[in-house]
């Protein structure tokens, strides 16, 4: 039996209606920007499996250094502990993140790193004395599945059974450079109105929104009126951390630095699961008392697993090397060349870039998951490229390594589905 049919016996997916969605493709290895799956069928990973191998897969740099770590320790408790690969992950990412982000705290994935940021936001301003009880979030962010993230995260039709219990939170529409005023006076209505502790925000591109960029200025203005308020800032790097913008950190385009940082995803080069929320000396410094209940009372399992940090001390190792640096800058290039070519093909809507972020909307309304993406998604595999469609936004957000040979391929694939767009 294949590994597709064996699959069906008890395995459950993530977000999939199995009685719509019955198969599930075997993998069967991975390397560099290429899947292969069980029939021996090579796909070139076009998202970087969700952009979290952002250096290849199995790559021999991060794996090598990840098995020395196993054979010398594997995992302990970070609560009265500390070990060497936490450290030194302390001293790199501190060192190439913005400049006011001091201390980080440890968790698994992209949602508890945000609901780690929310319930810190919460507990300054209680420590302070001053109980808050609103969160502020864009209309159409997304911030993951726990309960904490996914009530900061837009509403949609799979929320209904969780509303009930979601978190207060109030959503205002992402600042698009023409309605920059009235977002802002929206803001600080919300804040007068309510006791706001926090604003969560994807800085600059919405990954889940199918990567949509939205307005620099407005979002600083969206800050500044924040940091006057004594509202804290939360920005969900998850998606965009680590170079994908063109800078390391999407937060550094701004000016107004925010007092979270929420990383996970390529944090461990697609290793391990791991993520961190750094936050600033003076959140920290709300929580150093002599009253332990003061104190972070909050912690995972797996909290700084050895090896997840030794991941991503490789990851951020070849992050600054000059030839990520150089490919990154090739992709760019590559992108903005494709862009010229494709922008005002007749089936095109709209496209968008940041960094080695590339995205274009097409000239068509259809069902987020509808035939037309199935459709895609089909044309993409038989190429050989994994891409996958959100909405009738296609989007492609390769590892850095990725060759300019592999990237036409993805190119040609995307010319050849505006074909098949009727
Ligand atoms: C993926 C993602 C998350 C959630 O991360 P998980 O590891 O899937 O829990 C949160 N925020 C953003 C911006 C993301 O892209």
């Amino acid at each position: 039996m294949t590994l597709q049919e064996r699959d069906k016996a008890h395995l459950w997916h993530p977000l999939t209606q199995h009685k719509v969605k019955p198969d599930a493709l075997g993998i069967t290895k991975a390397k560099g920007v290429y899947l292969y799956d069980e029939h021996g069928k090579e796909y070139i990973d076009g998202i970087a499996s969700w952009y979290t191998c952002m250096y290849g897969h199995c790559n021999p740099f991060i794996t090598e250094k990840v098995a020395q770590q196993m054979q010398t320790l594997d995992q302990v408790v970070f609560a009265g502990f500390t070990h060497e690969p936490a450290v030194k992950l302390s001293e790199a990412l501190v060192s190439i993140l913005p400049g006011n982000q001091q201390k980080l705290f440890f968790s698994e994935n992209g949602s508890t790193a945000v609901d780690v940021a929310i319930k810190m936001a919460f507990q300054y301003h209680f420590n302070g004395g001053d109980k808050r009880d609103t969160l502020i979030a864009f209309e159409d962010g997304f911030h993951g599945d726990t309960f904490g993230a996914m009530s900061v995260s837009s509403l949609s039709v799979y929320n209904g059974p969780f509303e009930d219990f979601f978190l207060k939170v109030i959503r205002i529409p992402t600042p698009d450079g023409s309605n920059n005023a009235d977002v802002v006076e929206r803001l600080k209505q919300v804040i007068a109105e309510n006791k706001v502790a926090a604003f969560v925000y994807e800085p600059l591109v919405q990954g889940a929104a199918a990567m949509k960029m939205y307005d620099l200025n407005g979002l600083q203005s969206l800050l500044a009126c924040c940091k006057e308020n004594d509202v804290l800032t939360i920005a969900d790097e998850v998606m965009t951390g680590f170079g994908k913008t063109g800078k390391n950190f999407a937060s550094e385009f701004l000016e107004i630095k925010p007092d979270f940082i929420c990383m996970s995803k390529a944090l461990t080069a697609g290793l391990l699961p791991m993520a961190i929320t750094s936050c600033t000396q003076e959140i920290y410094d709300a929580f150093y008392d002599d009253d332990i209940a003061k104190g972070f009372f909050h912690g995972h399992t797996y909290t700084a697993n050895p090896l997840a940090c030794m991941a991503a001390l490789a990851g951020i190792e070849l992050l600054a090397s000059e030839d990520v640096q150089g490919n990154i800058q090739m992709v760019v290039e590559s992108h903005k060349e494709f862009d010229q070519e494709i922008k005002t093909h007749p089936k095109v809507a709209g496209t968008r870039q940041q960094g080695v972020i590339y995205a274009l909307d097409l000239n068509i309304k259809m069902e987020r998951y509808g035939n037309l993406r199935d459709m895609l998604f089909k044309h993409f595999m038989d190429q050989g490229v994994f891409l996958r469609p959100l909405g009738n936004t296609i989007y492609i957000l390769a590892p850095y390594t990725i060759t300019k040979k592999e990237l036409e391929k993805i190119y040609d694939s995307i010319k050849s589905a505006l074909d098949l767009v009727l």
